[in-house]
């Protein structure tokens, strides 16, 4: 219902490639949404069975302002007839942000928290005193990466995608990569592209893979060099590369993850650190609700 049952993917015809007998493919998880993140439907769609299972009429999770991840669990949950809450880190900023402003539009109640007081997030305490405030309800946590997300991001990849050599994610909390890892085949590559900076995230999803008991089939590799400043920062060269790749393509890509993602596969088709003879799908995670305020912010004007 939130997921359709089959989704749309591409060949991406490029020269630079062509003549080494690469072939480049999308899987359009973008077009579950026009504009939330598809993978965000992916990692709710366990969560979601497991309130209404468990009588939960009502869902809690956080988020940045710009968050995918808030916009996407409060349109899950009104097509589900349930209530959502947003717990928001900083102050409200009026008017709201496009994430914000649909997401109450989506009937989401919006809760901002001062930072300091956001770092408790994961606490017992703190999500008891959110009880209080608000009644019971489900919790997912940020980003929404839990057991049930990876359960969810195990089912992206389809047994026609077996063909495929190798698989490209891009990477947040790493519920995504951690879900495709658990479903590739042993003769398949998983490339993960890390959008936030730094070599945390080598362990981060090495113990991710370990509490959620996951073992790749296949090999898999996370690359940290693609991030260009960090999370949610961006460089003109970036902005260059997916206005170049909407023009080429027609297909639009956000600059926070699949942006970098796909530059990076570029980058190592063209240093041939992908050997020739691959067949490689990339995983266009979505995230399009973004764009509108990263272009009033950053005074940009990606396509969407
Ligand atoms: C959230 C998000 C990601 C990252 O997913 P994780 O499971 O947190 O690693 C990637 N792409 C888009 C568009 C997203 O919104």
């Amino acid at each position: 219902m939130l997921i359709p049952q089959s989704i749309s993917t591409q060949k991406i015809n490029y020269p630079l490639w062509e003549n080494r007998n690469i072939e480049v493919w999308i899987k359009r998880l973008d077009q579950i949404h026009p504009l939330a993140s598809g993978n965000k439907f992916f990692k709710l769609k366990y969560n979601l069975e497991e309130a209404i299972s468990e009588n939960h009429d009502t869902i809690l999770t956080f988020g940045g302002a710009y968050s995918n991840h808030i916009y996407a669990t409060a349109a899950a949950a009104k097509s589900l007839g349930l209530h959502s809450i947003g717990i928001i880190r900083g102050e409200e900023t009026l008017p709201l942000n496009p994430t914000l402003a649909s997401a109450k539009e989506n009937g989401m109640v919006i809760h901002y928290v001062a930072r300091e007081a956001y770092r408790k997030k994961t606490e017992p305490e703190f999500l008891f005193s959110l009880k209080e405030k608000f009644g019971n309800f489900y919790h997912i946590p940020e980003g929404g990466t839990n057991a049930e997300a990876i359960q969810g991001t195990s089912e992206i990849l389809e047994e026609k995608d077996a063909e495929f050599t190798h698989i490209t994610c891009s990477i947040g909390t790493g519920g995504t990569f951690t879900g495709l890892a658990n479903s590739i085949e042993e003769h398949q590559t998983l490339l993960g592209f890390s959008s936030l900076k730094g070599d945390f995230i080598h362990t981060e999803i090495k113990d991710l893979l370990k509490s959620q008991q996951v073992n790749p089939k296949g090999k898999y590799q996370i690359l940290d060099q693609f991030h260009f400043g960090g999370y949610g920062k961006v460089t003109a060269d970036l902005i260059d590369f997916i206005k170049w790749f909407y023009k080429e393509f027609e297909i639009a890509l956000e600059p926070i993850y699949t942006g970098k993602m796909i530059y990076g596969l570029f980058e190592l088709i063209k240093n041939e650190t992908i050997e020739n003879d691959s067949k490689i799908l990339i995983i266009h995670t979505g995230g399009l609700q973004g764009l509108a305020g990263f272009n009033h912010r950053f005074g940009t004007s990606l396509p969407l």
